[in-house]
């Protein structure tokens, strides 16, 4: 398995803006939102169980999964939460050790909004956190999904704090300033974990 760097960060720290930098150094990136998304598509087997289980009306009128429905019901019953994290938990990761099998970069970097509130930071050989203050991810993520300043904070407010985040981080990033700002700091890392990938020493 290819030495693997998890990317963190809380909603609008800028995950997805870092791991472009990354990724244009040549470095893959496995996403875990992606990977979710994907065991639960149309066909999937996962997909099946779902609607046997909750019935047709878990699904939209595409044939997707109907997540919003699927979160109510998980919010209102433990229960189901915990079965539908039986169903696709092992989907999940069996998918992420098969792309981290096929990578060849170096090392791959592996984007899990959620490493510290699942608990997945073990998983990995070194965890990088975007960190920024609550006041920017409020006002990022409120530019960026039109949403109010109460709904911004709300999501903040179930996610880890920035300093449980910061207390699991190997390496932390910047983001308060513009992304160019972060670009050395990235090349920097990028060094340092091509380094350890080929040597195990910093
Ligand atoms: P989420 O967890 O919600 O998916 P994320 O951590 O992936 O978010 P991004 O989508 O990369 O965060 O960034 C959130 C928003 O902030 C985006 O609109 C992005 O363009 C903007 N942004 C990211 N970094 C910066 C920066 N350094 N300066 C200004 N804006 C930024």
């Amino acid at each position: 398995m290819p030495f693997t760097v998890a990317l963190t960060g809380g909603i609008g720290s800028g995950k997805t803006t870092i791991a472009n930098a990354f990724a244009a150094l040549g470095v893959e990136i496995i996403d875990a939102d992606v990977i979710a998304r994907e065991v639960v598509e149309p066909g999937s087997p996962a997909l099946q169980a779902i609607v046997r289980r909750h019935g047709e009306s878990i699904l939209t009128a595409e044939g997707t999964l109907y997540r919003a429905r699927l979160r109510e019901i998980i919010f209102r019953q433990p229960k189901e939460k915990n079965w539908l994290n039986q169903l696709l938990h092992p989907l999940i990761n069996a998918r992420t050790q098969q792309l981290k099998a096929l990578a060849t970069s170096p090392y791959v970097l592996w984007v899990v909004p959620l490493l510290v509130e699942n608990g997945l930071q073990h998983q990995a050989d070194r965890v990088l956190v975007v960190d920024v203050d609550e006041g920017i991810q409020l006002q990022r993520t409120q530019q960026r999904d039109g949403i109010s300043l109460t709904q911004a904070k709300n999501i903040l407010a179930a996610q880890a704090s920035r300093q449980q985040r910061l207390a699991c981080a190997d390496d932390i990033i910047d983001n308060s300033g513009t992304p160019e700002q972060a670009l050395p700091r990235v090349a920097e890392l990028h060094q340092r974990y091509l380094r350890l990938a080929a040597t195990g020493r910093d």
